[in-house]
């Protein structure tokens, strides 16, 4: 019987864990109606009952070899603790690693959710044929991580990969980082809502005011609805969408050149409304890409009117593949690898 080990998202609204063999399939999958907000002792009380379940039920399987569990935050690495979290108030400076080892008598790893949904799609989802890739998840911010030579490359402080604040807007919206026009304050599931409703009270999209009055819950999925529907307000939003994810993309491909650029996360159900325009931005934008464009038929602007797509091996930009899951497979892949 293979060995297997746990994986745990620690999303917003609620906690899931997986049970996965070393091998990648999945045992079981829960999700415990526990939201972060319930507070930081009962989500690890919570959480390690779970597992001690799982670990329990699936004794006879095999080894049990470690949890590892994604968190919306910044980590420091060697100590486990949480350095900032905004979805997570009372987590930081507590060192949750150790207090969760502690629980399970188990080697508890913890990273940053953008990493362990890369590392999810690099051993089971899109990237698994790409030792160098990096992905992007597109929700509330933009999570971004790198992965060179099959790992996650972290950098100096732990925290390399951040492409949500990278600015691509030089006096753009103010971020919650400090900064102004980082690049998630335009292409997020956040920044299609706040896009829609500047539109709403510039008084050019009625369309998207009828659409905000009646629904209580007005998301990115209902502008995206209108946009494929037809309505120009709610296009432009999408175009505006796709060209800052072109430009960020154009510069993650002059300074990394790799294999292969996985785009998930919830907003990526609107690939169709954003792509064309992220792709023409690359095309124009990054000499590199324009090299190792996998389709050279396109109009020739820019970077791409310079040099013909020449590179045997063709940059590939795609969407991921696991979905939510991603994290999951990618959580509890860290014990299994170690
Ligand atoms: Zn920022």
């Amino acid at each position: 019987m293979p060995d297997y080990s746990i994986g745990v998202d620690m999303g917003g609204t609620n906690l899931r864990i997986a049970a996965i063999t070393t091998d990648g399939q999945l045992l079981e999958k829960i999700t415990l109606g526990v939201k972060v907000a319930m507070g930081r002792d009962y989500v690890i009380a919570e959480m390690c009952d779970a597992i001690h379940r799982l670990t329990e039920q699936y004794r006879s399987t095999g080894r049990f070899v470690g949890a590892g569990i994604g968190v919306p935050g910044i980590i420091d690495m060697e100590t486990g603790m949480m350095r900032k979290s905004a979805n997570l108030p009372g987590w930081s400076d507590y060192p949750v690693r150790n207090v969760i080892e502690h629980h399970l008598g188990a080697k508890v790893f913890l990273d940053n959710d953008a990493n362990v949904a890369a590392l999810g799609e690099k051993w089971l989802g899109a990237g698994r044929d790409a030792d160098n890739m990096a992905m992007l998840t597109l929700g509330t911010g933009i999570g971004g991580a790198i992965v060179l030579g099959g790992k996650l490359f972290y950098g100096l402080s732990g925290m390399a990969g951040e492409f949500g604040h990278v600015t691509v807007v030089p006096d753009g919206v103010p971020c919650g980082c400090g900064n102004r026009g980082c690049a998630e304050r335009y292409a997020s599931a956040t920044a299609i809502v706040r896009m829609a409703r500047e539109a709403i009270e510039s008084g050019q999209a009625p369309e998207l005011a009828r659409a905000a009055n009646a629904d209580p819950e007005f998301s990115a999925k209902s502008i995206y609805n209108l946009a494929i529907q037809g309505d120009g307000a709610a296009q432009r939003i999408f175009e505006r969408f796709g060209e800052v994810l072109g430009i960020l993309l154009a510069d993650l491909v002059n300074v990394l050149d790799l294999d292969m650029y996985v785009i998930g996360g919830g907003v990526v159900s609107a690939w169709d409304a954003f792509a064309p325009r992220m792709f023409a931005e690359l095309r124009e934008r990054s000499l590199v890409y324009a090299a190792s464009a996998p389709d050279d038929s396109m109009a020739k602007k820019g970077a791409s009117a310079q040099i013909a797509s020449y590179a045997k091996k063709k940059t590939i930009i795609t969407q991921a593949l696991l979905g939510s899951d991603a994290g999951l497979y990618g959580a509890a892949r860290i014990p299994a690898s170690r």
